[in-house]
């Protein structure tokens, strides 16, 4: 069999008026499972476990009803073996405590313990009531007694007749036993008077015992249910009229040599300092302050003068008065407070006192109801907590020096030290802001902290991506001058190599040239008819254009290389220009050109310089202007714009009144083997050496040259060029005499 299972009491979940009861008649068939055993005795039904209790065991049984609740429709009933409480989904039929009744009914678990349901009831006549079981608190919590006919004795806490439903009324009395408290219930119909002074009176009450249980089935409060007042006996009525007696201060509670009223009532009177919402408050007068519990909590407030009947209890090394019965005197009464330090508040002198301690707001609590302030004093902290819900941003800022009022709750530890204590303030209004906030918290102090480590962040990956562009760059770039370099000096070499070629070829065919060039003149003074003359001519002077053609390559792979070095010389100017004139005459006269030459006063005649390459700039330039000019003339001017005691500048202009050159081949026309335009080759020929050659020998003259022309309007080169002077003590040299009669 399964251990003995308490009964419970329940409340019912359909309230049914008595209007409603009728009359089941007995011996109605039980819808029971046949194969069940019948069931005899309370003790054999609460002997199920509650699997089996559900199974709905018939019970055929003899018992004493002890309770009865119409209106909840259940009912607490005793045999010889033990107690039960049952009830039914129809109306029981109306019995009262002490009838004795034939049940038959079923087993079953309703919420607690085996039960009884689906009652049908006889009532086979009356008897008194059981022997109660004189029970210990112990005793009814342990579950033992659930369901019996039971008797305790202690006395009354509170005592309030309370409206069930609007047609019934019940006294609730809350009776402190040795052990612990309980409820005691009595339906009460206001005809029968209640006992006069039932608070603080000491009592013996009888009853149905019942428990209170949680969802989990588990006994958490003891209930005895009374079927009549006569069941409950004044033994000794209360001490004193304290309602008569004036209030006692509330420092001298619990004082030796004062009168000690420990289990009995005392009254107190003062003002509310803080109230903690359903629960209680705490009191104040000009002795000291006390703790109040009480059930009325909610309707007073801070300020309310208060008379208070209740009894005093010890509670975690406080003191307190529990059930606590109150009255308003006046409302708003002046409070006295203490300012207070940290020290005086850690002394338990002023336990439960209406303080004010000024502090530094360290720390705020970011719950949404319950807002919680840490404030620092010295080195200590401690909370304030607020006893209604306050909007968080009606609390200052942290930082704040503040000024807080509240109720200074110790926390006392196992040894009896303080080891903590807490401010219970009502509202916001109980911080007063003595000091804002310096502007630099530790709070933007970080923020400011993490933005600048993100800009800084930013910029490093900034600096890092910019670094590696850079890198990047800077390999290509190095990339490509080293490429730049390599097809430099390849092109560098294959412009030597193509300098060099160009060197050896032109002299290699050279002297062929010289040996051609020779005999042609030798073989022109030997007798030849008039027909091989013409030939031998024409080989003559095609061999002389081939050898300046080869002269020239010469002489520009030998200036590119940098080999050709001018002489000093000192010459006569005057013969060397002649004897250029004397060159280009024929062909000029052959095309009716007039041949000019105007040299400035101011021009010496003997310098000193490389007369052979100034013949050959002179040369070109003349020959050119003869070539490229149908009629008019050529023109070779030379003046001096520059002159010091060692050397002179002078500059040369070959004009003529050709065809002239584009502006857009004025400046090619100086470059190796650029011509004007591809029809001058086809008409006038030459390589596009001529002047490249001339401009390098210029530079070399220390000088520089230039055209101004215009297409149709004929061109005139001009080129500077640096002599020095002969030095009169300087003897003329055989080698320069011989030169100058060239
Ligand atoms: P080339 O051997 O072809 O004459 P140059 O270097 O002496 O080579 O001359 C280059 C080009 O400059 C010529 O082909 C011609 O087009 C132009 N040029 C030079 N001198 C004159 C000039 N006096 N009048 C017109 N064009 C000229």
């Amino acid at each position: 069999m399964p251990p003995a299972m308490t009964g419970s009491i329940r409340v019912a979940t359909a309230a049914v008026g008595s209007l409603l009861i009728s009359f089941v008649a007995l011996g109605s068939p039980l819808a029971t499972n046949p194969q069940l055993p019948l069931l005899t005795s309370i003790k054999e039904v609460r002997s199920l476990s509650p699997a089996e209790a559900k199974l709905g065991y018939p019970v055929c049984l003899r018992a004493t009803i002890t309770y009865f609740d119409p209106t909840e429709n259940f009912l607490f009933m005793q045999d010889a073996t033990t107690g039960i409480w049952a009830s039914s989904s129809w109306p029981i039929l109306p019995v009262a405590a002490g009838d004795v009744v034939e049940v038959q009914a079923k087993t079953t678990f309703t919420d607690f313990a085996p039960d009884l349901t689906d009652l049908h009831l006889k009532r086979v006549g009356r008897t008194p009531l059981p022997v109660p079981d004189r029970a210990t608190f112990e005793q009814l919590a342990s579950t033992l007694e659930d369901s019996r006919w039971v008797e305790i004795e202690g006395s009354v806490r509170e005592a309030e007749y309370l409206h069930r439903y609007p047609w019934e009324q019940v006294l609730w009395m809350d009776v402190a036993v040795p052990g612990g408290h309980i409820d005691v219930s009595i339906p009460w119909n206001g005809s029968s008077v209640p006992p006069p002074h039932l608070v603080d009176a000491r009592v013996r009450i009888r009853g149905a015992c019942g428990a209170n249980f949680n969802a989990k089935r588990q006994l958490v409060g003891v209930q005895i249910y009374v079927p009549d007042l006569r069941e409950v006996t004044t033994i000794e009525a209360p001490p004193i009229n304290l309602a008569a007696q004036s209030p006692t201060p509330i420092g001298q509670v619990q004082r030796f040599g004062s009168r000690n009223t420990l289990g009995h009532r005392v009254k107190l009177a003062g003002i509310v300092t803080a109230v903690l919402q359903n629960r209680g408050f705490y009191l104040q007068d000009n002795s000291g302050s006390i703790y109040v519990q009480s059930r009325q909590a909610n309707d007073f407030t801070y300020g309310d003068e208060v008379e208070i009947l209740g009894f005093v209890a010890f509670a975690d090394s406080h003191l307190r008065l529990e059930d606590g019965s109150v009255r308003r005197l006046r409302r708003n009464a002046a409070l006295k407070r203490a300012e207070i330090g940290v020290e005086e508040a850690f002394s338990e002198k002023y336990d439960s006192d209406l303080v004010t301690l000024q502090g530094r707001i360290v720390g705020r609590s970011a719950l949404r109801e319950q807002q919680v302030l840490m404030i620092q004093q010295k080195q200590s902290i401690f909370p304030v907590i607020f006893s209604r819900s306050v909007p968080a941003r009606q609390l200052p800022d942290e930082g704040s020096l503040v000024k807080v009022t509240g109720v200074c709750v110790n926390d006392i530890d196992s040894f009896g030290r303080v080891s903590a204590f807490k401010l219970i303030a009502r509202a916001g209004e109980d911080v007063t802001v003595l000091q804002r906030p310096p502007w630099w918290t530790v709070r933007r102090a970080l923020m400011s902290i993490a933005v600048l480590g993100t800009l800084t962040a930013v910029v490093l990956a900034w600096v890092l991506v910019l670094r590696r562009r850079v890198r990047l760059q800077t390999r290509l770039i190095s990339r490509k001058l080293l490429e730049e370099e390599a097809l430099k000096e390849a092109a560098e070499m294959a412009s030597r190599s193509k300098g060099e070629f160009l060197a050896n070829m032109s002299h290699e065919l050279r002297t062929p040239m010289n040996a051609i060039v020779g005999f042609t003149d030798l073989l022109l003074d030997t007798p030849l008819t008039e027909e091989q003359r013409d030939y031998v001519t024409t080989v003559q002077f095609s061999s002389n254009a081939l050898t300046r053609i080869l002269n020239d390559v010469l002489d520009f792979s030998k200036i590119e290389a940098g080999e050709l070095l001018l002489e000093q010389t000192t010459f006569s100017l005057r013969s060397c220009v002649e004897r250029i004139l004397q060159l280009i005459a024929p062909e000029a006269n052959r095309k009716h050109l007039a041949l000019d030459l105007r040299m400035e006063n101011d021009v010496c005649d003997r310098i000193v310089g490389d007369p052979y390459r100034l013949h050959q700039v002179l040369l070109n330039l003349l020959g050119n202007a003869v070539k490229f000019t149908d009629k008019g003339s050529v023109t070779l001017r030379i003046s001096c714009i520059d002159r010091s005691e060692s050397s002179l500048l002078l500059q040369f202009t070959v004009a003529d009144t050709g065809i002239g050159i584009p502006l857009e081949a004025q400046t090619r026309i100086f470059q190796s083997f650029h011509q004007g335009d591809g029809s001058t080759t086809r008409k006038y020929g030459g390589t596009g050496l001529g002047l490249a050659i001339c401009s390098r020998l210029v530079s070399l003259f220390g000088g520089s040259i230039w055209v101004e022309s215009a297409p149709g309007q004929g061109s005139s080169f001009h080129f500077t060029a640096r002599f020095s002077l002969p030095a009169e003590a300087v003897p003329v040299r055989a080698g320069d005499l011989l030169r100058d009669a060239v």
